[in-house]
């Protein structure tokens, strides 16, 4: 069991973080943005980063080839879907994924929207760490996260199905 201490304060145990955010045992921070039959789409606002996603499969697994046929096609929709969302209500041009098997959550893909700023951190693989370092630490201000919540509720507006 992990103790997770929400944003109210109040603190509850969970087997994984994962499970309680798809199932809605815990509401994220922003809210949910899309779900589907199998996913479930929010930010982490731990890393304000405007139209930043986490993409967590329903079900509680951990590889890739663990997901069913239908899952597969509702992934692919669903993550092409949001994508689409992030450029067209946010003028996002590009977006780095990742997801790791060996999470101690389960399956969920990062989103991340590459914006001029992280090129200082340099290109490709190696600047994510220090973009979503730099997110954490030095744009957890108000008028950041006013943009971040504000970019949630625009696309979960284009998403509204
Ligand atoms: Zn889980």
């Amino acid at each position: 069991m992990r103790k997770i201490t929400l944003s109210n304060g109040q603190t509850v145990e969970v087997e994984c973080l994962s499970c309680a955010v798809t199932s809605g045992l815990i509401e994220p921070d922003g809210g949910t943005v899309v779900e589907t039959d199998y996913f479930h789409a929010h930010q982490d606002v731990a890393y304000p980063i405007p139209g930043l996603m986490i993409l967590a499969s329903k079900r509680h697994i951990k590889c890739f080839d663990e997901l069913y046929e239908e899952e597969k096609a509702d992934y692919i929709h669903i993550l092409t879907k949001i994508r689409k969302a992030q450029r067209d209500v946010l003028g996002i041009e590009n977006v780095y994924y990742f997801y790791n098997e060996d999470t101690t959550h389960h399956f969920h893909t990062w989103m991340v929207p590459r914006y001029e700023w992280m090129y200082e951190f340099g290109r490709s693989v190696e600047s994510v760490r220090p973009v979503l370092l730099h997110a954490r630490n030095e744009m957890n201000h108000e008028e950041n996260l006013h943009k971040v919540m504000k970019a949630i509720d625009d696309l979960r507006n284009e998403l509204r199905l």
